[in-house]
């Protein structure tokens, strides 16, 4: 049974779907205006583990993500200067360009990671006519005002804007009435819809109610939701972060436009650090997938070393801890091989449930607790046979047979190599004897060799 800690209801409870065959799922995605840090990718990492956790509940989990191309301004509170704007002003381009080369850019990262597609990639743009659909069942519902620089939600209107994020407006209002802006009726309102004044240098836009402006950032989940999936949804996933303001807007604007809540689950995933600093250009600590691998880490090292703890909690990165993690990750690849060895020798039936498999699950099942998992694995891993590493790597997806390739054979010294073609020439011969003592005299010399269907791979142990 999948117990799941639903942010607003501060607890564990049991999940349960609308319907199993389409649990509908719907998690926040990138403002796609710089290259995604691992910081950003810890999220969609975590979600991942969800899915192939539901899969293996017997859910088929269907999944929306969304590509912010537009309308994210730099801070939260609708102000500041639009994320893509400043993009295509940093590198020349244009927003358009901006948004398709890091869209492409997220996409390949995301396959690298072998993180399952979402059954929709929905980019913002592609949305505009929806958005602006949504907008005017706000004004019809009376949920919005104009003020000189666009539509706003007036959080006033909605009773509940407070409870999701247990947030204490009267508090706020009194300290930071001096900072918002005199034509906004709360602190906590947010603009659905922005204006372009004229000379406004703002390449996206379009006309609505007779003028050009841009969609507001929180605008489009509830869009895309409304229009893809149909709320209430089963899950909605995003980081902490957005608990204040971008999910409480969310949530605001579809009750506003349907009288509906927008979803039974939020699962929030807490910040990521490095060497004990939040990640952030101006503190120059940016690391991407690609600096991991320059510095001769798999990105299945990094995804080991997220999962060994917890989703809702804070996790601090440090590239000790990955190497811990890549030896982690070894020593059950070492353990996986001699898993495969065994079953080459004598071939077990290909169990698909284990005594082991079913308590890795229900690990999983307290709230996506992988670091216990993981514990296990460790504990059972020299008495794991080969499908019960398939399964791990079912639902973890480490890709732990990664370096059995034979493309650095020719880095190995000569004899090693012609041991190592005599003995597939050995057993391609079916002179199983010479082939068997080959093996075991490569193994002395630390050469581990294992035949699959797809070669004979070989690894140093
Ligand atoms: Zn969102």
């Amino acid at each position: 049974m999948l117990k799941l800690y639903n942010t607003p209801k501060k607890q564990l409870e049991t999940f349960s779907p609308k319907t199993p065959e389409k649990v509908t799922i719907y998690t926040c995605g990138p403002t796609v205006y710089s290259a995604p840090h691992i910081g950003n990718f810890a999220a969609y990492i975590y979600w991942d583990l969800l899915l192939r956790v539901l899969k293996k509940n017997g859910f088929t989990p269907y999944r929306v993500l969304n590509l912010t191309d537009v309308g994210h301004l730099t801070s939260d509170a609708d102000s500041g200067e639009d994320k893509l704007e400043k993009g295509a002003k940093r590198e020349g381009k244009t927003v358009w360009e901006i948004a398709d080369t890091y869209i492409d850019l997220f996409k390949s990262d995301f396959k690298k990671l072998n993180l399952l597609e979402p059954e929709i990639w929905a980019r913002a743009t592609d949305y505009i006519e929806d958005s602006k659909s949504l907008v005017e069942k706000l004004i019809k519902n009376d949920f919005v005002y104009e003020t000189s620089d666009g539509l706003y939600f007036d959080t006033s209107k909605f009773p509940a804007y407070a409870d999701f994020a247990h947030l204490d407006l009267n508090h706020a209002k009194a300290g930071a009435r001096v900072k918002f802006s005199s034509e906004k009726k709360n602190l906590s309102d947010f603009a659905v819809w922005k204006f372009i004044k004229p000379g406004e240098n703002h390449t996206m836009r379009w006309d609505f109610l007779g003028r050009p402006g841009y969609p507001g950032w929180h605008l489009e989940c509830s869009t895309i939701i409304h229009k893809e999936l149909g709320e209430p949804i089963d899950i909605h996933a995003g980081g902490i972060d957005h608990i204040p303001v971008h999910h409480t807007n969310e949530i605001a604007q579809t009750f506003g436009a349907f009288k509906t809540p927008l979803a039974y689950f939020w699962l929030h995933c807490n910040f990521l650090t490095i060497n004990g600093e939040k990640v952030s250009k101006s503190l120059g600590n940016i690391l991407t997938l690609n600096d991991l691998e320059k510095n001769d880490f798999s990105v299945f090292d990094f995804k080991l070393w997220l999962y060994q703890g917890h989703y809702r909690s804070e996790r601090n990165f440090t590239f000790s801890d990955l190497e811990a993690a890549k030896n982690r990750r070894l020593s059950w690849t070492n353990a996986y091989l001699v898993s495969l060895q065994l079953a080459e020798k004598a071939p077990r039936p290909s169990i698909k449930t284990s005594e082991f498999t079913s308590d890795l699950l229900s690990r999983l099942n307290d709230d996506l607790n992988s670091a216990s998992a993981f514990a296990l694995i460790d504990e059972k891993k020299e008495t794991l046979s080969a499908p019960d590493w398939e399964y791990v790597e079912d639902l973890f997806s480490l890709n732990l047979l990664e370096n059995l390739k034979s493309d650095s054979f020719s880095s190995l010294e000569a004899s090693l190599r012609e041991k190592i073609d005599a003995r597939n020439s050995a057993r391609l011969k079916k002179d199983f004897k010479t082939a068997d003592a080959l093996r075991d005299e490569l193994l002395t010399r630390g050469i581990s060799l294992l035949d699959t269907p797809s070669g004979t791979f070989w690894q140093l142990v």
